[in-house]
Parts: C-alpha cells; sequence; structure tokens
C-alpha cells in the first residue's frame, strides 16, 4: 500500500460534448484538489476532450490521461495516436483495458508494445488486467491474470517500475454492478504483485501500485482502498458523476488519513 492513494477516472467514451466535459471535471476538482498528499487523482478523458481538460487542470495537482496510444512515434498508422504526442498534455495512459481487448481485438502482444512505447515516451501506465466470467466461474483466475500480466510487461524492466500501475479489473464486474469480493479481489492482487516481482525482481516491484477496478462507487470503494496491496481504484461509470465521485474521493481520503 503506497502512502496515498490513486484514484483512476475512466470517461470512456463520454460526456459526448466538450461543454459538459469541462463541467464534469470542474465539479470534480474541488475534491480532486483538496488532500493531494492522501488521494492522487488522474482523469482519463475522450482524446478530443485532452486539451480543453489540459487548460482546466492546469496548475492543479490532479493528472491526466489518455484511454489509449500507439505503439509507434509516428507514421502511416491512420486513427492512430502516438504516445510523443501525449505527452505534452498527459501524465498518464490507460494500456489494455478490457473493453479494446473485447471489441477492438487488442492482443497481449498489442498491449505488451504500447505499455512499452508509453513508458519509453516518459508517460506512467495503468495497464489493466483481468479475467472473464468463465475464467472466474472454472476458477482459472489466477492463470488468465498471471499470462496477462507476464505479457504485457514483457519489454518493461524494473526502471519502469515507479511509472507503472496494474489495475486488476474482473471483466465480469465492468459496467455490471456486480464488484468483486473484495478477498477475490486481494487474492488476485497479491498474485500480480508475486508474478511482477518474479518479471522485474521483488525491490522494483514493491514500487509498482496495484488499482481494482469493477463497478467501484461511493458505497463500495472503502472495501478496496483498504485492502492491504491496493493502492487505489479505477473507477468507470461512477467518475461521470461528479457527486459519486467526489464521494469517492472522500471515502478515500479518509481511509489513508488513517493509516
Ligand atoms: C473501467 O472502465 O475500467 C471500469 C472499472 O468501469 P466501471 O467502474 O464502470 O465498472
Amino acid at each position: 500500500m503506497s502512502p496515498k492513494a490513486l484514484l483512476a477516472a475512466n470517461w470512456k467514451m463520454n460526456p459526448v460534448n466538450a461543454g459538459d466535459a469541462l463541467d464534469l471535471v470542474k465539479g470534480v476538482l474541488p475534491a480532486s484538489t483538496a488532500k493531494p498528499e492522501l488521494v492522487e487523482v488522474a482523469i482519463f478523458p475522450p482524446f478530443p476532450w485532452l486539451l480543453g481538460i489540459a487548460e482546466v487542470l492546469e496548475g492543479t495537482t490532479v493528472k491526466l490521461g489518455a484511454q489509449d496510444c500507439f505503439w509507434e512515434i509516428s507514421g502511416a498508422y491512420t486513427g492512430e495516436v502516438s504516445p510523443a504526442m501525449l505527452k505534452g498534455w498527459c501524465q498518464w495512459v490507460i494500456t489494455g483495458h478490457s473493453e479494446r481487448r473485447a471489441y477492438l481485438g487488442e492482443t497481449d502482444d498489442m498491449v505488451a508494445r504500447k505499455t512499452a512505447a508509453a513508458l519509453a515516451n516518459d508517460l506512467s501506465v495503468i495497464m489493466c488486467v483481468g479475467e472473464l466470467d468463465e475464467h472466474y466461474d472454472a476458477g482459472r483466475t489466477a492463470e488468465v491474470v498471471t499470462g496477462q500480466v507476464r505479457a504485457g510487461l514483457a519489454n518493461c524492466s524494473a526502471d519502469d517500475s515507479a511509472r507503472l500501475v496494474i489495475a486488476y479489473e474482473p471483466v465480469w464486474a465492468i459496467g455490471s454492478g456486480k464488484s468483486a469480493d473484495p478477498e477475490h479481489a486481494y487474492k488476485t492482487m497479491r498474485m500480480i504483485r508475486k508474478t511482477v516481482g518474479e518479471l522485474i525482481g521483488a525491490g522494483a516491484a514493491r514500487k509498482v501500485r496495484v488499482l481494482y477496478g469493477g463497478s467501484v462507487n461511493a458505497s463500495n470503494v472503502e472495501a478496496y482502498v483498504e485492502l492491504p496491496l491496493c493502492d487505489g481504484c479505477l473507477v468507470g461509470g461512477a467518475s461521470l458523476n461528479a457527486e459519486e465521485f467526489t464521494k469517492i474521493v472522500e471515502v478515500t481520503a479518509a481511509v489513508y488519513a488513517h493509516l
């Protein structure tokens, strides 16, 4: 558990209008900047809203991230956005989100290339891993998640540890309202840490942060952020409601204030 929690707000493909995106970021800003020594907040809006939101966040403690990036720096890759383009505006990028794996056919190899490219371009990375419901039901969570961690970090080294975060997001928990049992989340996050240690060494692995994600809201966030080995949460749907996200930040700050 790091001295302060990381709360990452993944807005996905929302809001549709720039004005609503600006209203949302302004709505979450007071709580997100209130206790920076206890909670670090990073916001991941859609690409078109990054520049406008960067202006709002300038000079604050809140960080900005992109929801994806490509692995090349420039070239004939229509529709793609390179980490070199992002680094002027963003401090963070998400790789391997399960929605990209499911709808865009992202493979472990693509996730590994994106993760390495983002790190090489001075961005911090939240790499997402998680099992499908059929894996969970078959008791295959450890095997699937370990495989994703090993494959996704194939091109990483101990030098990347301070800028590397792994989000454990059971796919069946994302957007379903069916958040994972904290005990299951804890065991899987412990296994992720062990796997990272085997890959980059135990000392470096201690600097890698591990988050839980999947239907986190103001009512259940405490159960995750108080888990030993949990460094915070990746929040999707609940981050689109300024009032709800404000409560998530406040509850997390209260837990970390008592550590
Ligand atoms: C996510 O998008 O990473 C996520 C965890 O979504 P939700 O909180 O809506 O389950």
